[in-house]
C-alpha cells in the first residue's frame, strides 16, 4: 500500500518538475506527425508570379557566382519560425527568399542565432558581416545603415489586456485614456505617443526583459500593451500568458516586413532584383499556409495542455482515491482488531465463567470437612441409579455406615480431632470403593453412604469389610468409648429385582445399621430386596 502511494507520488512529481518539457515533446510530436505547410522550401508551391520578370543572362551568371548569403533570421512567425525537431526555418519569408533564390541562382544559408537579440542582428547586418536579416520592418534610422527591399507582408499592432477586463477599445485615440505600455523603438511609437499623455507611457526594452512587457500588464502595472499581434500570440503560448487576450487589432497601422541587407553594391543589386520579383508576386497561398499553420500550433498546444490538466486530475484523482482506500483498509484492520480483542475478552470471560461455574457446581455436590460427595449428590446418584436398577434388573447395594461412639471422641479429644477422625475415616471410604459408578458420600453426621451399582450383596459385603477393616486398621484411640480404636458398623440392603423403592432401599440399609449397633458395633448386618 505504501509503495503503491510512492509511485503515486513521484509521477506527480515528474509530471510537475517535468510539464513544459513534456508538453513540448508531445506538442513537437504532434506537429511533425501534422501536414505542416511549408518544408524547409515550399516557394515554388505557394508563390506565384503575375507577370514575367526577365534577367540578362550575363547578370545571373554574375548572381550564380556571388558566395552564398549569410542570412539571419528572426523567431517571427508566420514570416519565419524555427522547428527544432527539423533544425530549419519555414513560414513567409523563407518562402519568398527560396523562391527569388531560386530564380536568380542565389544560394544562401541561414545562419544560426537564435540566442542573439534584434539589435544584435541589425548591427551585424550594418557592419556587412552577415548579408541579410528577415524580416524586418522599416523605420527610418535602419534605412540609413542597410538596405530594405519592398514589404511582402504587413502584420499588425494588438491591444493587449488581461483577459476579461472588457476595455471599450475601439482604435488608437481610446489609449489616451490608459496606462500603456510598448517596445522601445518600434515603428508605432511616435503615433502613440501624440495620442498617449507622456506620464501614462512607457516603454519596455524587449532586449533586456523578453517578457517584460506583458508581466506589467499582467501584475496591473500598466492597462494595456501594444505589441505585434502574430508575435504575442506566439509568445502567449510560449510563456503561458493565458491570462492575456488581444482586445483591439489596430488594423489601421499595419507594419510592413521587408528583406534587410548590408549596405554594399553587392547587396544594392540584389535587394533591387528581389524587389522586381515582390513586384510580380502573390504570395498569398503563402500566407494562408503559415497563417494557417499558426493557427493550428495554437489550436494543438492548448489541446495537449488541456489534456496534460485531464492527465494530472485524473493522477490526483487516482492518488486521492488511493489514499481514501489506503486509509479505509486502515481503519477496517484496526476494527478487526478491536474486534478480535473484544472476542478474545470474552472468550476468556466465558471460560472463566464456566470454570467458576462448574467449581460452584462442584461445591454444591461436595462435602466440604471430607471432599466426599455431599448428600444432595448422594441423593441425586439414588435416584438415578435406582431408575436404572428398575429398567435393566441390575442389583444394586447401598451401605449406610456410622461410626462407633462418636460422641465420645469429641467429648474427650475435642471437637478439632473429631473433624479429623472424619476425614479419615472419608479416605478410607474414598479408596474403598473402586468402581467408576460407585459413589462414597457423607450422609451426614458421622453417618457415611456408600452407592454400588451393579453390586450382589456378596460383593457389597467385601467391599463393606474392606471400609471396616481399613478403619479400624487407623487405630484412632477412643479412650472413653472402652474400646481401643475407632470401629465403624455398617447396614447393608441390596435390590436385585423386584419393584422396591429408593426409600425403602434406604430404610432398609438403616435398619441393618441399627441391628449392627445393637449387635456390638464394628460390624456389618445385611438385607437384600428382591421379588
Ligand atoms: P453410636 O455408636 O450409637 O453411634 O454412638 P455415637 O456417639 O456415635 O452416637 P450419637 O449419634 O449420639 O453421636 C454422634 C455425634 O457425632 C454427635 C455429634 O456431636 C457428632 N458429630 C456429628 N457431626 C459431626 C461433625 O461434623 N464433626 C464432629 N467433630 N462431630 C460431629
Ligand atoms: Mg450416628
Ligand atoms: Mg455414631
Amino acid at each position: 500500500m505504501a509503495g503503491a502511494l510512492y509511485v503515486i507520488h513521484t509521477l506527480l512529481q515528474f509530471i510537475r518538475r517535468h510539464r513544459v518539457r513534456l508538453a513540448g515533446l508531445v506538442l513537437c510530436a504532434g506537429l511533425s506527425a501534422a501536414p505542416v505547410a511549408a518544408a524547409a522550401c515550399d516557394g515554388e508551391r505557394f508563390v506565384r508570379l503575375t507577370a514575367a520578370v526577365e534577367f540578362d543572362p550575363a547578370e545571373l551568371a554574375e548572381f550564380r557566382a556571388m558566395p552564398a548569403l549569410r542570412i539571419a533570421s528572426m523567431d517571427a512567425a508566420p514570416m519565419t519560425r524555427y522547428d527544432p525537431g527539423q533544425g530549419t526555418y519555414t513560414g513567409i519569408s523563407v518562402d519568398v527568399l527560396c523562391f527569388i533564390a531560386g530564380r536568380l541562382g542565389l544560394r544562401y544559408e541561414i545562419i544560426p542565432g537564435r540566442d542573439q537579440t534584434v539589435a544584435e542582428k541589425i548591427r551585424q547586418v550594418q557592419a556587412d558581416e552577415i548579408d541579410m536579416l528577415m524580416p524586418l520592418s522599416q523605420l527610418p534610422e535602419r534605412t540609413q545603415r542597410g538596405i530594405f527591399t519592398a514589404p511582402y507582408y504587413e502584420s499588425y499592432y494588438a491591444i493587449i489586456a488581461r483577459k476579461g477586463r472588457h476595455l471599450p477599445i475601439d482604435g488608437l485615440a481610446d489609449l489616451a485614456r490608459y496606462r500603456v505600455g510598448i517596445v522601445e523603438g518600434v515603428s508605432l511609437g511616435p503615433a502613440l505617443a501624440q495620442v498617449v499623455p507622456a506620464g501614462q507611457l512607457r516603454t519596455f526594452d524587449q532586449s533586456v526583459t523578453e517578457d517584460g512587457l506583458f508581466q506589467a500588464v499582467r501584475n496591473g502595472e500598466i492597462d494595456v500593451a501594444v505589441f505585434n499581434k502574430n508575435i504575442f500570440i506566439e509568445k502567449r503560448y510560449q510563456h503561458e500568458f493565458f491570462d492575456l487576450e488581444v482586445a483591439h487589432t489596430l488594423y489601421h497601422y499595419p507594419r510592413a516586413y521587408r528583406f534587410y541587407f548590408s549596405r554594399t553594391p553587392r547587396h544594392q543589386r540584389i535587394a533591387a532584383a528581389f524587389d522586381r520579383y515582390l513586384e510580380a508576386m502573390d504570395i498569398s497561398d503563402s500566407i494562408v499556409a503559415h497563417e494557417d499553420a499558426e493557427r493550428r500550433f495554437f489550436d494543438q498546444y492548448v489541446t495537449q495542455r488541456s489534456q496534460r490538466i485531464l492527465l494530472q486530475g485524473a493522477s490526483v484523482a487516482a492518488a486521492l482515491l488511493a489514499l481514501a482506500f489506503y486509509l479505509a483498509l486502515r481503519k477496517y484492520r484496526r476494527l478487526t482488531h478491536l474486534l478480535a480483542d473484544s472476542n478474545r475478552h470474552v472468550l476468556q470471560q466465558q471460560q472463566a465463567l464456566r470454570a467458576a461455574y462448574e467449581e460452584l457446581e462442584k461445591q454444591s455436590q461436595t462435602d466440604m470437612l471430607t471432599h466426599l460427595a455431599n448428600r444432595r449428590h448422594f441423593d441425586q446418584a439414588l435416584a438415578r441409579e435406582h431408575g436404572r436398577c428398575l429398567r435393566t434388573g441390575s442389583p444394586l447395594s447401598l451401605l449406610l455406615i456410622d461410626v462407633d461412639h462418636f460422641k465420645q471422641v469429641n467429648d474427650h479429644y475435642g471437637h478439632a480431632v473429631g473433624d479429623d477422625y472424619l476425614r479419615a475415616v472419608a479416605k478410607v471410604l474414598a479408596r474403598s470403593v473402586t468402581r467408576s459408578a460407585d459413589l462414597a458420600a457423607r450422609y451426614g453426621g458421622e453417618e457415611f453412604a456408600c452407592l454400588l451399582p451393579d453390586t450382589t450383596m456378596d460383593d457389597a459385603c467385601v467391599v463393606a469389610e474392606r471400609i471396616r477393616e481399613g478403619v479400624s486398621q487407623l487405630e484412632l484411640p477412643n479412650v472413653r468409648a472402652g474400646t481401643t480404636r475407632l470401629t465403624l458398623s455398617i447396614g447393608i440392603a441390596t435390590l436385585s429385582g423386584g419393584a422396591a423403592g429408593a426409600r425403602e432401599l434406604v430404610a432398609r440399609a438403616d435398619a441393618q445399621l441399627y441391628a449392627a449397633k445393637r449387635a456390638g458395633r464394628n460390624c456389618i448386618r445385611t438385607a437384600v430386596l428382591d421379588s
